[in-house]
């Protein structure tokens, strides 16, 4: 929309509408879409900093729209949320992606099974199936429940009371890994950490883009080199997320990080493109 000039308003924005419309329309489709099967998974490496190894992969859920295309989650997962349909399209994420796991540990055990990665939204966490779901999907799918990761955001456990963290907690003792998702950008309490039962912290992208400039900027250092000594003294490990460069994956291995995720490696794709990546990287 064009600018009105000045402290104005502008009474009618056509894009604001737009958007609106969309946001009316792609609600009320959304719980035919899980249906009709329009959503689908695609996969991003995770790949360990001290060796370049693939150790696994992070599911993440596109939505093929009949009209719109392709749309990114963060396009309809807040959606999904508002409606309770992440509950089902959830556990549709989390059983696909488990039995991806499941297919590429029976071809391929490199450096140990490939991991999986699954996003949970805090619904799902206040929804009282998601102990009993997800043992039953790995039971079904034939995968130990130490290959798969949970990623919970920061913001969604500041402030947890113990009913939020029990089945957490219970996931965590079955060997299911809970990792602290966007960490960094919450303002949470570094002593809670103690408190939640996660055993990886996965730093927020701004962290990354700050070792952009090589060298990057001494306070950043300071403070990522802060996150690593305190992650490892509480027995948890780093992941990096966003990295788009050699030059601030080295600094990310040198400041101690375990394992990185980034379009330097490779962008999410289709399931067949990690089993790639894990061949090419057993063989040399
Ligand atoms: P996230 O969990 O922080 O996922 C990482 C996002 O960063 C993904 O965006 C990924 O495509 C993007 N990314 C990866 N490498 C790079 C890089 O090098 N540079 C940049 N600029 N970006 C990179 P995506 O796929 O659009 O997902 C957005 C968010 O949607 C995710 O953020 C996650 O919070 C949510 N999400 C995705 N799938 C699911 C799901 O199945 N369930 C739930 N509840 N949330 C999901
Ligand atoms: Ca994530
Ligand atoms: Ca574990
Ligand atoms: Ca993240």
């Amino acid at each position: 929309a064009k600018s009105a000039g000045g402290n104005r308003y502008e009474l009618a924005d056509p894009e604001a509408d737009a958007r609106a419309i969309t946001r009316h329309g792609l609600t009320t489709a959304l719980p035919t879409a899980l249906d009709r099967g329009e959503f689908f998974i695609e996969y991003q490496p995770l790949v360990h900093l001290g060796d370049g190894s693939v150790r696994g992969a992070e599911a993440l859920v596109r939505w093929l729209h009949p009209q719109h295309g392709v749309l990114g989650p963060d396009r309809f997962i807040p959606l999904a949320e508002h409606t309770g349909l992440i509950v089902p399209l959830g556990r549709w994420v989390l059983e696909q992606s488990v039995r991806q796991a499941r297919a590429w540990q029976e071809r391929y055990d490199g450096a140990g099974p490939l991991r999986i990665n699954v996003n949970l939204s805090p619904c799902q966490l206040s929804h009282p199936g998601l102990v009993q779901d997800t043992v039953d999907i790995l039971e079904r799918a034939g995968v130990t429940p130490d290959a798969l990761c949970l990623e919970v955001t920061e913001s969604a456990l500041i402030g947890a009371d113990d009913d939020l963290l029990k089945p957490l907690r219970r996931l965590a003792e079955m060997g299911v890994d809970i990792a602290l998702d966007d960490f960094g950008t919450g303002y949470s309490n570094l002593a809670n950490l103690r408190r939640l039962p996660v055993s990886i912290l996965k730093l927020d992208r701004s962290f990354t883009q700050s070792m952009q400039q090589f060298p990057a900027d001494p306070v950043d250092l300071k403070i990522v080199e802060g996150i690593v000594s305190l992650a490892h003294g509480l027995n948890l490990a780093v992941t990096v997320e966003g990295v788009e460069t050699g030059a601030q994956a080295e600094q990310l291995r040198i400041l101690g990080c375990d394992t990185a995720q980034g379009w330097y490696y490779a962008r999410p794709g289709p399931p067949e493109r990690l089993h790639e990546l894990a061949l090419v990287d057993a063989t040399g």
